[in-house]
């Protein structure tokens, strides 16, 4: 499965976010190290889209598509020299495909800051270099072995290679994921500076409704991409009905939760979009990656779809609401018979045609 990790110092309102995320009551106290195990939260990507295509088709229920996030513990400064927690647990964070970095942006005298004042820039420093430095430790480690291997003619030296430029890169400072350099040799490192990420500023209601403070947030972490939410809000949001819902968004000058921002962006950030299929039983979204060809989307749904695939039948989601049924988009020459070599469009309406 697709996962996020989220990292963050302590005190920033991570439990709280994923609390929000998982409709879980995990542990959020008012202080640091309090949350050690490291939890996994699905959510769903919201897509108002299923909902139209259960009323054509009738279907008995919906599958949105899903993220799932990992709660990592908080990253202290000097977490990779052992401070705090230490970061063993940053190895849970190497599985995921992204990480979110949760930053304070709330002021409250009530919640201790770890660093003693809330400054962004400074709280992103500090997990930056944590991060860095975490990975600088997995690259000696692995340089080390991979230059036994390369003497012993077991390993291609283009690994190794590639293990010292991105420690070169480190050492000047820099994240990988900014870097040009091919990481692809190295990829078995899960090197967390590789990752894209994502960054969720956890703020109040004034910053919420502050577009100029929000784009100076956004213009920090650009071209990574920027949530901006009030965990404590998100977390009250989980136990209104929509309606309700709705109501206290549009009173934090939000059209939208930010859990649902973050769904959004996370799948944004991983390069993944979804195709759709409908019937009587379920309207559901499946992922699959920008670019995928018809036959490697079918085997999303299953192996056979893939290697038995004939054609697809593909009607936009556009089309199919404008004619209202398939049998109208059909006779209005709106569904198309694809072939191996078509390439996935977001929405696209499926049904695969395959030998089994
Ligand atoms: P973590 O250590 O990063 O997991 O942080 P927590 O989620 O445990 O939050 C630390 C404290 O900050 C808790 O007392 C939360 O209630 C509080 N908190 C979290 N988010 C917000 C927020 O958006 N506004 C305010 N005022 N307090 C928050």
């Amino acid at each position: 499965a697709l996962t996020i990790g989220i990292v963050g110092l302590p005190n920033v309102g991570k439990s709280t976010l994923f609390n929000a995320l998982t409709k879980n009551q995990v542990l959020a106290a008012n202080y640091p190290f309090a949350t050690i195990e490291p939890n996994v939260g699905v959510v769903n990507l919201p897509d108002p889209r299923l909902q139209v295509l259960a009323g054509i088709f009738s279907s008995e229920r919906i599958l949105p598509a899903a993220v799932s996030f990992v709660d990592i513990a908080g990253i202290v400064r000097g977490a990779s020299e052992g401070e705090g927690l230490g970061n063993q647990f940053l190895a849970n964070i190497r599985e995921a495909d992204a990480i979110a970095q949760v930053v304070r942006g709330f002021a409250d005298d009530d919640v201790v800051h770890v660093e003693g004042a809330v400054n962004p820039q400074n709280d992103m420093e500090t997990i930056n270099a944590e991060l860095q430095l975490a990975d600088l430790q997995t690259l000696e480690k692995a340089i080390t072995r991979y230059e036994k291997e390369v003497r012993g003619k077991k390993l291609d030296p283009a690994v190794l290679e590639a293990a010292k430029a991105a420690q070169d890169a480190l050492q000047r400072g820099e994240l990988l994921s900014g870097s040009a350099l091919d990481l692809a040799p190295i990829a078995e490192l899960g090197l967390l500076t590789a990752k894209p990420f994502i960054f969720v500023f956890n703020v109040d209601e004034a910053v919420l409704t502050d577009d100029a403070r929000k784009a100076e947030l956004a213009a920090l972490v650009a071209p990574a991409q920027a949530v901006f939410l009030d965990a404590k809000i998100e977390s009250e949001l989980i136990d209104l009905d929509p309606e309700e819902a709705a109501e206290l968004l549009a009173s934090t000058g939000q059209d939208e939760s930010g859990l649902d921002q973050l769904a959004r962006i996370g799948f944004d950030t991983l390069g993944l979009q979804t195709y759709l299929t409908a019937g009587p039983k379920e309207a559901r979204a499946w992922t699959i990656g920008k670019g995928w060809k018809a036959p490697q989307a079918a085997g999303v749904i299953h192996t056979d779809f893939e290697k038995g695939f004939i054609k697809a039948e593909v009607i936009s989601f556009d089309d199919l609401v404008a004619t209202g049924s398939v049998a109208e988009a059909r006779s209005k020459g709106k569904a198309r018979l694809e072939g191996k070599d078509y390439v996935m469009q977001d929405g696209d309406v499926v049904e695969f045609r395959f030998n089994v």
